[in-house]
């Protein structure tokens, strides 16, 4: 070891923290100065390693320019936090060390120069213990720095330290401390006499557990957003209290601290420890208006503008990244241009703590472009498909399957996308660079991530076919995570509806899924509706499958983003390649990829035999039920569905007059999301109450599909639409099967409690939720 530099500058801490101050001037300089500054001062201290004090200075001063950085470059916070996070870990390890020593090194020389005087030190004491009894001097102090904090991190067991973060519930979703246990206590529920017990029965599940062993923690770490003082706010008191005299019989004395400058602070010293998406995505959001958010409403003053929560979209992910890459100036002066330059060498890329974020965003930084031959057939794969979809080239593949139709004789047909130099291949293939990623490879690879999706609704007065159907799509994984994490503004306000009812579901399933309180209003979503179509606009009863078929239409056509440059070459057209081919050329939304199949109606002259094909796309399969007995199974009605029927006074071309006909229908493709409406109401009304015994694990459907793809043919069930009563004075409930806990629940409006699976199966069931097996990452 070097020899130490005597010390020379302070006599105590408090003396040496006095030299930390930056001059006022700084605050005027521009960014890449700054950032300039920060290296210097880093490198100095690096190179002073011998004057402890000096040492601590420098790097203390490296610590507040970036801190000084981030506040004034508000927008760039993150790009700041990633430039310098590894000298500012650097900078944090030396820092506790060395403060450690000087420490120690006061305390001798005061010693030395025989002074009784108690030492002084930087932080308050409690109890008037003297902090130099003890190894870590903050064991019997009531609050710590950010610093402590990092070091208590890097040198105790984590598992050993709770923080209790006392943010809104929205604010604490968006960002965190990552590094330990964390209970979300937002303040809201802090109130005077509150008891360890009391607190208890406020948390939800997950927290509620990590509360009740909290005396098996050594640090308990009370925080907010910004606060310097735990004395300023009672809030933080009452919870305090809560551990330290309302928690008998144990003595939490020791281990309870509050953090000084609370989340805000910890996140700018230690932006690795933290889940970072809010200023990422949040660039103007500053302390007062995290807390300030409003959480939830009374449902009568529901303004969801104000409450929509602000999520990491795509496309402003992408943006700041160029701004990164052009390096933010203030303006362009000359000055500027020159150390433009410069810093462009010294400016390290920035480094975002990608465990913790959706791995779609990955996909993006790396611009993942992988160009398959159509040949590397996944059919195969699929067929017997008990391996999920591990890589991005296996949801690759099967995404080109689901648009191209993959077949297995690579003579019979070609699909061809055309590139830019018309290079017609002998061989099929396909130039994705003129397409995006696809949104259902994009959502299959992301994570809901949140809330549990246990919300009720509200009923606004008959509005229990909505409710029944939003939480069907509530519980549709891959379209909960595009609204989640890939939905954006982005959208066609072209549209009929002009994108609103895509940004009214949108907001419909972040509020059930990214909040805590157990039942929303969805009011703004049923006005935006009742625009549209005057049958949503009052309260009448309606029916939920033509609600569904009507939502799905105008969702897609708020998503759609035509692909023209798609080229159809050689589909067949006997199959209904070609037409599919064109359709969704025009038609391309996560609606379309996610719950649209395709159709073939062959209708027959029953005199001359003359046939007309045309293919349909459909959101949902209609299967009619036997007109006898009370029980059949879901098998006997697609049979039914797909015998045929006869059609009077259909216009032959042939015979050139009214002629009655045979209408035969055949499933050419099916969608990873398919939707069964079972046709219980007659156009007079009535309705059939049959038991239609349909499978919950195995919906095995390719005894039922005419198409050329070969493909897992294996649905099971997630949602049920159920409708009891008459059509009329009917309710309609849903049960959900919520795939994160593997359990079905009923959603009865704002109800919503837990069921076994063997009930799911009932005369009631009106609308059935399959998905492929197989098709989300994370089943089984
Ligand atoms: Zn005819």
């Amino acid at each position: 070891m070097r020899n130490k530099k005597d010390i020379h500058i302070a006599s105590s801490m408090d003396e040496l923290e006095t030299h930390i101050k930056l001059p006022d001037k700084m605050k005027d300089l521009n960014l890449l100065i700054l950032n300039e500054k920060a290296e210097q001062v880093f490198n100095k201290a690096k190179n002073n390693y011998e004057d402890e004090e000096k040492t601590y200075i420098l790097l203390m001063k490296y610590c507040e320019i970036v801190q000084l950085m981030k506040k004034q470059f508000n927008r760039d916070a993150s790009y700041i936090a990633g430039m310098n996070k590894f000298h500012l870990r650097t900078a944090i390890t030396m820092l506790t060390h060395i403060k450690e020593s000087l420490e120690n090194r006061y305390e001798e020389k005061a010693k030395q120069a025989n002074n009784k005087e108690q030492i002084k030190y930087s932080k308050p004491k409690v109890n008037g213990v003297r902090p130099n009894e003890e190894k870590n001097n903050f064991e019997f102090e009531s609050t710590i720095s950010n610093k402590d904090l990092f070091f208590l991190l890097q040198n105790t067991k984590r598992s050993k330290i709770c923080l209790l973060d006392t943010r809104p519930s929205d604010a604490f979703q968006d960002s965190k401390i990552t590094a330990c246990d964390v209970i979300n206590i937002p303040k809201e529920n802090l109130v005077p006499g509150l008891t360890a017990d009391l607190l208890k029965n406020k948390l939800e599940g997950s927290f509620q557990e990590k509360w009740i062993k909290r005396h098996s923690y050594d640090y308990i770490v009370i925080l907010d957003q910004g606060t310097e003082d735990i004395e300023g706010d009672l809030k933080l008191i009452y919870l305090r209290n809560a551990l330290l005299q309302w928690d008998p019989p144990y003595d939490n004395r020791k281990k309870v601290k509050f953090l000084r400058g609370g989340y805000e602070d910890f996140s700018y010293v230690c932006p690795w420890e933290t889940s970072q998406s809010a200023g990422l995505t949040q660039p103007n959001s500053d302390a007062e208006h995290l807390s300030d958010v409003e959480l939830e409403p009374e449902p009568e003053s529901v303004k969801p503008e104000s409450k929509r929560v602000q999520y990491p979209s795509l496309d402003s992910m992408q943006n700041d990244l160029l701004k990164f890459q052009i390096k933010p100036t203030d303006s362009s002066s000359e000055e500027e241009m020159d150390t433009q330059e410069i810093t462009s060498t010294l400016i390290e890329p920035p480094v975002f703590d990608r465990s913790t974020k959706p791995s779609i965003k990955m996909n993006q930084f790396n611009k993942v472009e992988i160009i398959k031959p159509l040949y590397n057939i996944n059919d195969e794969l699929d067929e017997e498909n008990n391996e999920l979809p591990n890589n991005i080239e296996q949801l690759e593949n099967r995404q080109l399957s689901i648009d191209n139709n993959i077949l297995e004789n690579e003579d019979s047909y070609t699909l061809n996308y055309k590139n830019k130099e018309k290079d017609f291949c002998p061989i099929p293939h396909v130039d994705r660079s003129t397409k995006p990623l696809d949104d259902l490879l994009k959502v299959s690879k992301t994570q809901i991530t949140g809330g549990d999706g246990l919300r009720g609704l509200l009923n606004l007065g008959n509005t229990c076919y909505m409710n029944s159907i939003l939480q069907c799509l509530s519980s549709t994984e891959d379209l909960v995570k595009y609204f989640i994490n890939v939905y954006n503004e982005f959208i066609n306000h072209e549209s009929r509806t002009k994108g609103l009812v895509a940004r009214e579901l949108s907001n419909v399933i972040k509020n059930l899924w990214t909040t805590s309180d157990r039942s929303f209003l969805c009011h703004k979503f049923k006005e935006t509706i009742g625009e549209f179509k005057d049958m949503f606009k009052h309260y009448d009863q309606q029916d939920s499958h033509e609600f569904l078929t009507i939502l799905l239409d105008w969702l897609h056509d708020d998503l759609n983003e035509p692909v023209d440059n798609r080229i159809i070459l050689g589909a067949s057209k006997e199959t209904g390649e070609e037409d599919w081919g064109h359709w969704t050329k025009t038609n391309n939304s996560i609606i379309q990829q996610l719950f649209y199949g395709q159709q073939k109606s062959t209708v027959s002259c029953d005199t001359c035999f003359e046939k007309s094909i045309t293919f349909e796309p459909f959101s949902s399969l209609s299967l009619p039920l036997p007109s006898e007995g009370n029980r059949c199974t879901l098998a006997d009605c697609l049979q039914l569905y797909l015998n045929g029927e006869s059609i009077c006074g259909w216009h032959c071309p042939k015979c050139k007059c009214s002629r009655d006909a045979t209408k035969k229908l055949d499933i050419m493709r099916l969608p990873p999301y398919l939707i069964i409406h079972l046709k219980r109401f007659s156009s007079t009304g009535y309705k059939k109450n049959s038991n239609v015994e349909f499978p919950k694990t195995d919906l095995n459907m390719s005894n039922f599909i005419n198409g050329i793809e070969h493909r897992n043919w294996k649905y099971s069930l997630y949602g049920v639409s159920n409708h009891s009563g008459s059509l009329d004075g009917g309710h309609y409930t849903a049960y959900c099967l919520k795939k994160l806990k593997n359990k079905w629940y009923k959603f009865d409006d704002v109800r919503v409690y837990e069921v076994d699976s063997s009930i799911i199966c009932s005369s009631e069931a009106y609308i059935l939720f399959y998905c492929r097996k197989n098709l989300l990452m994370f089943e089984n």
